[in-house]
């Protein structure tokens, strides 16, 4: 007989409402070439998970498994994986695999490759008791970090660090953060740490009190003004209603980063009030292995609060349905 293992997969892409997600039980994966066999430990939830859930990013096979920000412990190599040893740590997360030939790849915009792959979209991810994983695309782990405390650095944590990073935040600029779920709040604490002022525009109140919690400078609702004009933005919420009002918050010069893989269509916007003056409108378009190594060093020398919702693994469904009601506290994560 095969081992078996319990699951989550997409198996109606959908609105939440309409139950896309289904329990499900599968072959425990065979890893092959310099894939891992994974015990999954923890899995964050993203909100790429629900827009694949919900058919906003369009299923690239059938019921696929979704989680790419996974915590777990290796239990079998495959016959070419020697980078690790059963037992070991590691996080599993978004990008899956490159071609490591084209152009993109070679000039160190892997994030860019046109082949590249992606967990829990083109492969199983970690909504299940075991994945398989590339060893050439997992990251290990620092020590101190408890299991759901790591989980959601590996996708909020990195794409915060690369959306800083596309903001071209000055040293000691002012940052403004539009939305404020799982990867807001850690890339303001990032911000936060290098001496920036963070002004926080958000629906949510219970957000709005978590950023002053951490130390941000205001908190205010998502279309309000922020109190001074800001260097650099990023947008976390998928709202495209919200690109003209970030626009308009920005000073001379400054540089608003969309942070998400989907967003909602941008209202026409105004040359002139928008973006003369030099303002920037740029996109965050996944990350590379470079990134994700550069933050969770960054992550592992400084204490970074990281606030999570656990969910038992049998509420995958309530976990989305929540993060899509704005019910998460910070980061939701499920617990194997
Ligand atoms: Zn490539
Ligand atoms: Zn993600």
């Amino acid at each position: 007989m095969e081992p078996m293992m319990d699951a989550w997969a997409v198996t109606r892409p959908g609105p939440i409402a309409s139950g896309p997600l289904s329990r499900v039980r599968r072959r425990v994966p065979e890893p092959r070439g310099h894939e891992l066999l994974i015990e999954v430990l923890a899995c964050a939830v993203c909100r790429t998970d629900l827009h694949l859930a919900e058919g906003d990013l369009a299923p690239r096979r059938p019921d696929t498994v979704p989680g790419h920000e996974v915590v777990g412990r290796v239990d079998a190599l495959g016959p070419h994986a020697d980078s690790y040893a059963p037992g070991d740590r590691v996080g599993v997360a978004w990008l899956a695999s490159t071609c490591g030939e084209c152009g993109y790849c070679l000039r160190g915009d892997e994030n860019l490759c046109p082949d590249s792959t992606y967990t829990g979209w083109d492969r199983d991810g970690g909504f299940a008791r075991y994945l398989t994983a590339d060893e050439r695309f997992v990251h290990p782990l620092p020590e101190a970090l408890p299991d759901t405390t790591a989980a959601p650095l590996l996708c909020a944590g990195v794409i915060g660090h690369r959306a800083l990073g596309r903001a071209e935040l000055p040293e000691g600029g002012v940052l403004g953060i539009y939305g404020f779920g799982a990867s807001a709040h850690l890339t303001a604490q990032v911000a936060l740490a290098r001496g920036a002022t963070v002004h926080v525009m958000t629906r949510s109140r219970r957000a709005r009190e978590l950023a002053l919690e951490l130390g941000c400078h205001s908190a205010a609702g998502a279309y309000d003004t922020p109190p001074e004009p800001l260097d650099s933005a990023i947008l976390f919420a998928p709202v495209g209603e919200l690109v003209p009002t970030a626009l308009r918050a920005l000073d001379r010069g400054g540089t608003l980063a969309v942070a998400g893989v989907h967003l909602s269509v941008i209202p026409p916007l105004d040359y002139r009030r928008h973006l003369f003056q030099e303002r920037s409108l740029r996109s965050v378009t996944a990350n590379t292995r470079a990134d994700a190594r550069e933050f969770l060093d960054f992550a592992s020398g400084h204490e970074l609060a990281v606030t999570v919702t656990p969910y038992p693994f049998e509420s995958a469904d309530l976990a989305l349905a929540d993060l899509a009601a704005d019910r998460v506290d910070g980061a939701a994560v499920l617990r194997l």
